[in-house]
Parts: structure tokens; C-alpha cells; sequence
């Protein structure tokens, strides 16, 4: 007798770059609300997620972070929800030991910004050490300076203070001895080049990887909702620090990658992630690349 699967294979896809390898991880997903979408009625954000086979009610947001391999070195790319958000996120710790990888393997952290699905699995919450003890954490000279603004803190929701800014100072703090930050356009790993896409917060910034005449961009959050804001760019979220920036950044890293036929990768497109990005009609349309081996 053949006993069926009890639950799904790790979440790991790899994809070569040249000669660098990216594995994207998967930290499982986040069921949203619609209400946080601006520039679009409710309805009309639920009828689209439906025609794209999504849920019925609210929105299905995969939750993905990246390893990249280069020259011997281990980099890991944002790190997840850890523990602040509802347990179907904070898979990415198992789905890294599938992959054969050790916390003490990582040589440098990136992040696109620091919000709760993607620096709130640096630390431990117990013991306040960090997961990852020979890393170097990595992020734009923006970025910590907004959330450790207590002015900007103070301006903020309840749920803000403690989801954004809070969690964030306090899944940072053990990395104190450990950071670096970059500006627009420095090589931050062997072959990733930081680019500023800043809007969604200030310092949030996608990484493009390049290795001979290969590319992958990973863009972090341009996007939140594909089966929406791919089509309607102008639509933003309520978690933008800036959303006309975002919005604005939005349409051109699409007319970017639309151009370039960029390779691109995102947190929130729907996993594995690798996608090309097309123009359509008034807006633009994602289309997930091709299984490689
Ligand atoms: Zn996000």
C-alpha cells in the first residue's frame, strides 16, 4: 500500500544566472484583505482575483526570499515573517535546511526593506540573537534611519508602531555589530548590483544579478498583488510610505523590464517567481517563466 503525501515538498526552486545560482526559497504565504488596496474599488480588486483563480475573498500573497550563490560566498535575500505573522508565512527556515543549507552558511543578508514579512525572521525572539551569526546584514542608508525615526513612529497606526516599527528595531538590534549600508547603484555581493526603488519605504531597493550576459532582477515588492497591479500599476497599498512614489516606480521598472525582457523575480509573485513582464493593453502582464533543471 502506497501512503499518500501529508503535506507539500519543500518550497525551493533553483535558477542559474551565468555562473551564479539563485534558489528561490519559499516562506509560504499570507491570506490578505483588498481593503489595503488604493486607486481600485473593492469589488473590482476581489472580481480580478477571482478571474485570476485566486481565493473568493481576499487575496492569496506568496511570500518568497532568495539565496544567491557567487564566487563561494552565500548571500540570503530578506528572510521572511519569522514568527509575527499567521503561520502560513515563516516557512523559510525548514525550506532551507531542505535545501541543505546551515544558518552559520550565511555570509551576508540583503534587504530589499525592512517590513515584517521580510526582516522579521533575522532574530530569535527568545534568546535576541541573531538566526544567521556570520552574516553581515545589508540595506539602503535610507532604510533603519525612517523606522528609528520616533517622529515618523509616532505618526503611524497602532498596528504600525508594533508591526513595522517595532519589529523592526527589534529584529535589527542583534545585528548592531554586523551592518553595512549602500546607495543607489554599489555592487553589494559578488555580481549584485543594488538599485534604488524607493517608494514602498524609503530605502526599498531591488537587486540585480548579473553574471556574463545573464540577468535576474529581483525586485522586491514593485509588486503585491500581480493578478492586479501588474494590469494597474497606479494601484497602491496602504503599507507605502509614499504610495505616488511606489506607484511611479512601479510603472517604470515595468517599462524597464518590459523593454529589456528582463528576467525578474519578486517576493510576492506567486511562486517560484521567475517571471518576464510584457506590456498589455494600458498596463502590463506577468508571465512566470518556464521549469528549468
Ligand atoms: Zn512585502
Amino acid at each position: 500500500m502506497v501512503t499518500p503525501p501529508a503535506g507539500q515538498i519543500p518550497g525551493i526552486y533553483h535558477r542559474q544566472v551565468g555562473d551564479i545560482t539563485v534558489t528561490v526559497v519559499s516562506d509560504g504565504y499570507l491570506m490578505g484583505t483588498l481593503d489595503v488596496l488604493h486607486n481600485i474599488a473593492e469589488e473590482d480588486a476581489q472580481r480580478m482575483i477571482v478571474d485570476a483563480f485566486g481565493p473568493a475573498k481576499g487575496r492569496k500573497t506568496s511570500v518568497n526570499t532568495f539565496l544567491i550563490h557567487s564566487q563561494g560566498k552565500l548571500a540570503l535575500v530578506d528572510t521572511g515573517c519569522g514568527t509575527y505573522m499567521a503561520d502560513t508565512g515563516g516557512w523559510m527556515m525548514q525550506n532551507l535546511q531542505a535545501a541543505g543549507i546551515k544558518t552559520t552558511d550565511i555570509d551576508t543578508i540583503l534587504l530589499t526593506h525592512m517590513h515584517p514579512d521580510h526582516s522579521a525572521g533575522l532574530s530569535d525572539r527568545n534568546s535576541w540573537t541573531p538566526f544567521f551569526p556570520n552574516a553581515e546584514l545589508v540595506f539602503h542608508e535610507n532604510e533603519l534611519k525612517h523606522w528609528e525615526d520616533d517622529a515618523a513612529m509616532a505618526r503611524g497606526t497602532e498596528r504600525e508602531k508594533q508591526l513595522f516599527f517595532q519589529a523592526t528595531r527589534e529584529q535589527v538590534a542583534p545585528y548592531k555589530k554586523q551592518m553595512r549600508m549602500f546607495a543607489d547603484g554599489d555592487e553589494v555581493f559578488p555580481g549584485v548590483i543594488a538599485m534604488a526603488a524607493h517608494g514602498h519605504t524609503p530605502g526599498h531597493s531591488m537587486f540585480n544579478v548579473q553574471s556574463g550576459n545573464e540577468q535576474l532582477l529581483i525586485w522586491g515588492d514593485i509588486m503585491h498583488v500581480p493578478d492586479i497591479q501588474a494590469p494597474m500599476p497606479h494601484v497602491t497599498m496602504a503599507m507605502d510610505s509614499d504610495p505616488a512614489q511606489a506607484g511611479a516606480t512601479r510603472q517604470r521598472v515595468c517599462d524597464m523590464v518590459a523593454s529589456d525582457r528582463l528576467l525578474v523575480a519578486g517576493m510576492h509573485l506567486h511562486f517560484p517567481a521567475c517571471s518576464y513582464v510584457v506590456r498589455d493593453r494600458s498596463g502590463f502582464k506577468v508571465i512566470p517563466e518556464r521549469w528549468q533543471l
